[in-house]
């Protein structure tokens, strides 16, 4: 797994400071570990001061350097379709409407609330949802901008569930997650605290800090969705930084999203999934690729989705089954899809087809 970095230390190679120290952020740097093709090098190039790379060496000993379609590749570097007018005009930057009165803070439905805390990531996927960040460089909230967030949170008593969300919330300062946690946990209507962050994946090694996790067990109860979106990001070092966050009472569930080459593959979805129930993770949600422009290329269709989580029916437990989901444009909500198990219905008479095999006839009988 490591071959690029043999000759790291282990005390570094598990050194969060270290992951994101060196990263790899030029077309240069990234030759000397691998073989770019011509998309890639002029995708760095056009994508330059617009949409930045950054590639943690955990993430980069994951890629195949022999293969330019290689999913961990394609999420990381940039290639030439995130600038094609043809390709990307069809995108907007943020479809959402995330951006309010309060930087950072989304406030969609009542009872749960979205912050993002900075916009620095330890690695720029290609897909992000929110690509728009990139261009403002890594900035982290000041003071006054979470202050103004505390004030929201606890003027409006109906919200429950925060969302602490980036960039990477996790890659702030233990100073200022603790004031932000502290203070949230002042507020007696918060019940739970959630991150948004695809640090298991990216830089495992940010778990691997006893104080850090000290800091999350604190404020319980904490959730924790992260972004697995391939069976390759399932390691020996990500399993490890859910295990030490399930002992700290943190779960782990995990929101994949739907990308062209990456994942768009019955599959590919299953030993994912598979991998995921068996470090523990839940997989929650499947996300059909937003029309973020920047993105529009991992677009695939909403048949293609379905095919899948149909496809996942009677092959895996139910607990490795996420909703499939579409998040509306305007901010008008998530909304799962499914595919139909109904074939007719005739008053209480309903015929099934069967996840397994066949059709199966069913008089649900009321009982009321
Ligand atoms: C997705 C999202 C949430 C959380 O939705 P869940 O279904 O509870 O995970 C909250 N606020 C905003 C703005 C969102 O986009």
């Amino acid at each position: 797994m490591r071959s690029f970095f043999r000759d790291v230390p282990m005390e570094l190679w598990r050194s969060y400071r270290w992951q994101v120290q060196n990263r790899i952020k030029t077309k240069e740097g990234l030759k000397r570990f691998i073989e770019l093709t011509p998309e890639e090098e002029r995708g760095i190039d056009m994508t330059e001061g617009l949409y930045p790379m950054a590639i943690t060496p955990y993430y980069l000993s994951l890629m195949d350097p022999e293969d330019p379609l290689d999913p961990i590749r394609l999420q990381a570097i940039p290639r030439v379709e995130e600038v094609d007018e043809g390709v990307q005009s069809l995108g907007e930057p943020d479809p959402f409407r995330e951006e309010g009165e309060i930087p950072g803070l989304t406030h969609r439905y009542p009872d749960r609330v979205l912050f993002t805390l900075t916009t620095f990531c330890a690695v720029y996927c290609r897909h992000c949802m929110r690509k728009r960040i990139f261009q403002n460089g890594e900035r982290v909230r000041t003071k006054e901008e979470i202050d103004s967030f505390l004030d929201y949170v606890r003027r409006h008593e109906e919200i429950r569930d925060v969302l602490l969300s980036g960039g990477e919330p996790l890659s702030v300062s233990e100073e200022k997650l603790e004031y932000v946690l502290s203070n949230l946990r002042k507020i007696p209507h918060v019940e739970i605290i959630r991150f948004g962050t695809r640090l298991p994946v990216l830089a495992p090694q940010r778990f691997f800090d006893d104080r850090f996790l000290d800091i999350l067990e604190r404020y319980s109860p904490i959730w924790i969705n992260t972004h697995f979106n391939h069976p390759k990001e399932i390691t020996e070092e990500s399993a490890e930084a859910v295990e030490r966050l399930l002992r700290r009472g943190v779960p782990v569930n995990n929101q994949t999203v739907l990308l062209k080459g990456v994942n768009d593959s019955p599959d590919v979805m299953l030993e994912l999934f598979r991998k995921l129930l068996r470090i523990k993770v839940r997989p929650i949600y499947l996300f059909h690729c937003d029309p973020v422009k920047g993105a529009m290329h991992f677009r695939t269709s909403i048949d293609k989705g379905i095919q899948i989580v149909e496809y996942l029916r009677g092959k895996i437990s139910g607990m490795g089954i996420p909703t499939y989901a579409v998040d509306l444009p305007g901010g008008k909500g998530k909304v799962p899809l499914s595919p139909n198990y109904i074939v007719n219905r005739e008053g209480s008479r309903l015929v099934f087809r069967s996840p397994l095999k066949g059709f199966v006839d069913y008089e649900i009988k009321e009982c009321y």
